[in-house]
């Protein structure tokens, strides 16, 4: 499954926070892709290829609401000036409870790519929706490059 899904609207205003029923609402979402995802039978084979997007040659995109929950918890832009992305330390993810859609329907197993695929259209359909009914601007942007400081982002 490829992530490199065409941005909708890069619009590279300062993202406005969460309010709670977002932030419940997006955890809801995630809550119900993890259970489709497990309930699909497909195995993460631990070789930690998924996150080595210089390996794979794959862009991840995140939305604006979920960029927004990431960076409740990480509000400090990372500096980073590679493509990979700053929580994949030693092989694994150090930020789980917060990765985005991408993160959470992509595995290794080609098997099930089209059954993955799905789950993320009809999430991410989701989670558009809900920033639509949000105030701040919906936007999807590759992943890396928006937690940088918005200098870096060209
Ligand atoms: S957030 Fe986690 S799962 Fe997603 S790319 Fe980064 S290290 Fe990998």
């Amino acid at each position: 499954m490829s992530r490199k899904i065409n941005p909708l609207d890069t619009g590279n205003e300062p993202q406005a926070a969460l309010g709670d029923a977002e932030r419940k609402a997006l955890e809801e979402i995630y809550r119900r892709v993890d259970e489709e995802v497990e309930q699909s039978g497909v195995k993460c084979w631990l070789r930690g290829d998924c996150c080595d997007f210089e390996k794979m040659d794959h862009t991840l995109y995140a939305s604006s609401v979920e960029l927004d929950y990431l960076k409740e918890k990480h509000p400090e832009p990372f500096s980073a000036d590679s493509v990979l992305c700053p929580f994949w330390e030693e092989g694994l993810c150090v930020e789980r409870e917060r990765r985005p859609l991408g993160c959470r329907t992509y595995f290794c197993d080609g098997n099930y790519s089209e059954q993955l695929q799905s789950i993320y259209e009809k999430y991410h359909a989701e989670i558009r929706e809900l920033a639509q009914h949000s105030k701040s601007p919906y936007s999807y942007e590759p992943f890396v490059a928006a937690l940088r400081p918005r200098h870096d982002n060209t």
